[in-house]
């Protein structure tokens, strides 16, 4: 196994809202030893997870940016199949306020006939099923244990309550983004950065043509941003303008863009399954 200094990174989905098929819903793994962190849990990520060798049951701890559902949908499941495989200790979960009122009603309401049945029909414990939920409601350190720490920075994106996280172990860092509007603050989050996972939704000209072309970052942006603050690998991610654009290369030619702004950098397009061994 890799010590604590040599994380890995895993994009398990690089896509956005819609149920493109080459793409799952937002959703990003950080493995730091034997401990594995999910970011985000949109459409598909518990498939991609299965497929890319890392069963539900052993996700340790789950990060979520924000409560567009395109970022929460496979947060259910998640937890119901985890438990219904054996998951032996309750998944810490970190969010914004808001994440417990969604998991009340989206799980344990929601499914409450099948918790009854399950637990009637077999040895399954009630409280394994459980979560235990951080909100977190400021910028800053929510986490640390002698292996890495977990900082937050909160940007606007369509008025919700969002964090961008800054995971450090050892000498390295990753900073994966919540979709959001440019910031300034965001360069100096994500400096000396090893890995930034950031959303790059679309360009300029394609968010002028739609109502939420406000929320979120262009290439451009994203360049300035990995420019400025020494970033060594970008990995653009949350393709939205894919859904609405005929041109098959728009991620590749969005990383480009991002290229030709930062020189310096190794500029990745992602896909699901990438891994970084950082
Ligand atoms: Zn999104
Ligand atoms: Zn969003």
């Amino acid at each position: 196994m890799p010590d604590s200094s040599s994380p890995s990174v895993i994009v398990i989905g690089s896509g956005a809202v819609r149920a493109l098929p080459t793409r799952g819903g937002p959703s990003y793994l950080v493995q730091i030893g034997e401990r594995r962190l999910l970011f985000d849990c949109g459409r598909i990520a518990v498939h991609n997870l299965h497929r890319f060798g890392f069963p539900a049951e052993t996700i340790d701890e789950v990060y979520i940016t924000h409560l567009h559902f395109d970022h929460i949908s496979d947060l259910p499941l998640l937890l119901l199949l985890s438990w219904n495989n054996g998951r032996d200790a309750r998944i810490p979960i970190f969010g914004p306020r808001g994440i417990d009122h969604f998991l009340e009603n989206g799980v344990r309401q929601a499914y409450q006939d099948d918790i009854d049945s399950r637990i009637a029909h077999g040895n399954r414990e009630r409280d394994k099923l459980d979560w235990e939920t951080t909100e977190i409601t400021r910028d800053g350190l929510i986490y640390q244990n002698k292996d890495y720490t977990i900082e937050t920075l909160a940007t606007a994106h369509a008025g919700l309550r969002n964090f961008s996280y800054r995971i450090t172990t050892g000498d390295k860092v990753i900073v994966i983004t919540s979709d959001s509007e440019p910031d300034p603050r965001l360069v100096h989050f994500c400096r000396d950065a090893d890995l930034l996972l950031v959303e790059c939704s679309g360009t300029k000209a394609f968010y002028d043509s739609v109502a939420f072309g406000g929320w979120h970052l262009t290439p451009e942006d994203v360049g300035q941003i990995a420019r400025d603050a020494k970033v060594k690998r970008v990995v653009l991610k949350h393709f939205v303008i894919e859904s609405f654009s005929d041109d098959p290369k728009i991620a590749e030619s969005m990383a480009e863009t991002v290229r030709a702004i930062h020189p310096d950098g190794e500029i990745h397009a992602g896909e699901d399954g990438m891994r970084f061994d950082l």
